[in-house]
């Protein structure tokens, strides 16, 4: 079995956290099946990979996925794509996304990219995709301002999910329930009328682990909240409590599958 992991180059998120980069707002990268994958590539993603010790070249990379077309989630995208292909010269790589990525006023990708990357696939609800080896399924749409999915990852038996930002909802239990590796984007520290109808705090995070019964969980994303309250010591007590490993994700942290 060849060695499979996720690698958070940025564990940044909100607007605050992520403007004065007190951490790092890059994408989360995955190792699995023979494919190098870019998930949520943020600001910086491109920096925080040429920086990322082993350093990861961008001509290793196999796809990119946006869950959904925010800007802590898809700055470095045009980016990703130009680099990815040498400026259009090799067509190769796979990007997919959410339709409001792809189509509409939003749209996030430079029309004169779109030709680049070997195929674009509009991400929908609930859905089956696959990347060589590497297959996934998209989850429940979320509860966010912009059209949102998670990602559910199926490696050698292992479900291994990604929860982007979301309000809770129990619909997440259909999508998420039993994944052995669970990834929160944990914006908040505590309910904040407004802000939670679109983002998880960690105080969800104890009902999300009854609804969802996860092996191990791991918390990013961070807002200032988040930050200040210190995630690796949250982490520990919400632990204590629950009986299962939780994590907080730090930059540049490798987690192993
Ligand atoms: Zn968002």
């Amino acid at each position: 079995m060849s060695e499979m992991y996720i690698k958070f180059l940025g564990t940044g998120g909100a607007r605050y956290v992520v403007a004065k980069q007190l951490r790092y707002s890059a994408g989360i990268f995955l190792h699995a099946c023979g494919q190098n994958v870019m998930i949520d590539p943020g600001p910086g993603t491109l920096v925080r990979m040429a920086k990322s010790k082993p350093r990861i070249d961008i001509e290793n990379i196999t796809a990119v996925i946006a869950t959904h077309s925010h800007i802590d989630h898809i700055n470095d995208i045009n980016i990703l794509i130009d680099a990815m292909t040498e400026g259009g010269d090799k067509k190769r790589g796979r990007l997919f996304a959410p339709r409001e990525c792809l189509e509409g006023e939003d749209a996030v990708i430079f029309s004169y990219l779109r030709n680049f990357p070997e195929d674009i696939v509009t991400l929908e609800e609930k859905t089956s995709y696959e990347i060589g080896d590497l297959k996934f399924t998209t989850s429940i749409r979320h509860r966010h301002t912009a059209e949102t999915y998670g990602l559910i990852f199926s490696i050698e038996g292992k479900k291994v999910s990604f929860l982007p930002d979301t309000g809770f909802f129990d619909g997440l239990r259909e999508s998420y329930a039993q994944s052995d590796v669970l990834i929160v984007n944990t914006v908040l520290r505590s309910f904040k009328p407004g802000a939670s109808e679109r983002h998880l705090s960690f105080d969800d995070l104890e009902t999300l682990i009854e609804l969802l019964s996860p092996g191990k969980l791991a918390m990013t994303h961070f807002g200032m909240g988040m930050l200040k309250a210190r995630p690796w010591e949250l982490a520990q007590e919400l632990s204590g409590r629950s009986g299962i490993e939780v994590i907080a994700a730090s930059d540049g942290m490798r987690l192993d599958l």
